[in-house]
């Protein structure tokens, strides 16, 4: 079987090295990595890369930065090439972003099958741009494997057969828990002067939250709030750097109690996180990463396509609302925050297995 692997921004890089993680113990699969090219900085493409021990991808379709419509149209002119030439069985894309519906719906059209890794996941709000990648990948999707239950009624609700959905569990932490004693014996915190539990990480970089002046003037106000009550460092995401940048918005994180850093690797991001003693993020991942860590997760949305990191984990909607977020950091200091008991179902580091397997076994 022939395999071939999409993977353009952060988020896909740290879930497809769980799936390569395991590959090896299935002999009948050959596979390829294609790199759209969406996520191109070192910071946020190759560091992963290095990190991870991703093999070099054997395309890069060098896509870059560009809106929505015309990232999702370049990919497919690129990835059409590819594809007629590599002629793989299966192609399988991951998350929900603009390069994971690109080559699923060019794969789909052109008659290869699709695995989605992390389907039927939903937040019910089509403004935001990863909703509309769900559920335009889902609909083409041949193998669909969820990470939480939920997701198995949503698709169902949506008409998509019972018969193509695997519920497998989440394959981020199959790569969380492949280098967890590596990153718990880190001390990358120590190397930004932060003391355990006495500091939050911050990370905010969704359309809804950075886009507008509006909205990012409240959060950068909430942030201004919240810090104090708690030093913050803050890897800055280049969407929102950006986005700052254009609003003149600088000086509202010009403060001694906020620390604003690039990006970091995976292994110092997830030390961060887990010596510290809360998680503010607009992120999708983190809120699933602190649930299974049993950090605090406040997470600025007003809704979630991941209720099980509410239902079982340690996350909270807050919105962009000062008061509610205050209260809950305080909640947190008080040392009266939400703590989950048990991972949710199946994220027990063995996602890829249980895919692989599926994919072995029916193609
Ligand atoms: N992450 C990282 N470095 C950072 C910030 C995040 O390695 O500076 C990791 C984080 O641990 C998680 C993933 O990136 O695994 C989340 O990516 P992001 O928030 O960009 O995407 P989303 O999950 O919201 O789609």
């Amino acid at each position: 079987m022939k395999l071939l692997i999409v993977a353009g921004t952060r988020p896909n890089f740290i879930k497809i090295a769980g799936l390569l993680y395991e590959i090896s113990k299935f002999p009948t699969i050959r596979y390829i990595i294609v790199h759209t090219g969406q996520h191109y900085d070192i910071n946020l493409s190759d560091i992963f890369f290095r990190q991870l021990k991703i093999p070099a991808p054997n395309v890069n379709l060098g896509v870059g930065s560009a809106n929505r419509v015309t990232q999702i149209k370049e990919i497919k002119r690129r990835f059409k090439p590819v594809l007629k030439k590599h002629k793989p069985d299966v192609v399988a894309v991951v998350g929900d972003v603009n390069s994971t519906v690109a080559c699923a719906e060019l794969s789909h059209r052109l008659g290869v099958k699709v695995a989605h890794i992390e389907a039927g996941l939903r937040s019910f709000d089509r403004s935001m741009p990863e909703e509309l990648n769900r559920i335009r990948t889902d609909k083409v999707s041949d193998f669909l494997f969820t990470t939480e239950r939920t997701a198995y009624t949503n698709l169902c609700n949506e008409g998509i057969e019972s018969t193509k959905i695997y519920f497998v569990g989440n394959i981020m932490i199959d790569t969380l828990l492949k280098n967890l004693k590596h990153i718990r014996n880190l001390g990358a915190y120590k190397k930004f002067n932060l003391i355990k539990e006495k500091y939050g990480v911050v990370t905010f970089h969704r359309p809804s939250n950075v886009d507008s002046r509006k909205n990012l003037t409240k959060l950068l106000n909430m942030i201004n709030i919240a810090q104090r009550e708690l030093k913050l460092i803050i890897p800055l995401h280049p969407r929102t750097k950006a986005s700052i940048k254009n609003f003149a918005l600088e000086r509202l994180l010009n403060n001694k109690n906020i620390s604003v850093v690039n990006p970091l690797g995976y292994f110092e991001f997830l030390n961060l996180v887990i010596n510290s003693k809360l998680v503010l993020t607009d992120s999708g991942g983190i809120q699933e990463e602190t649930t299974f860590l049993k950090i605090p997760c406040i997470t600025m949305r007003s809704n979630t396509e991941r209720p099980v990191t509410i239902n079982q984990g340690t996350n909270v909607l807050v919105a962009n609302d000062t008061r509610k977020t205050l209260k809950e950091i305080k909640r947190i200091i008080d040392g009266k925050s939400k703590i989950s008991q048990k991972s949710p179902e199946l994220w027990d580091g063995k996602t890829a297995g249980r895919i692989l397997q599926v994919l072995s076994r029916v193609l």
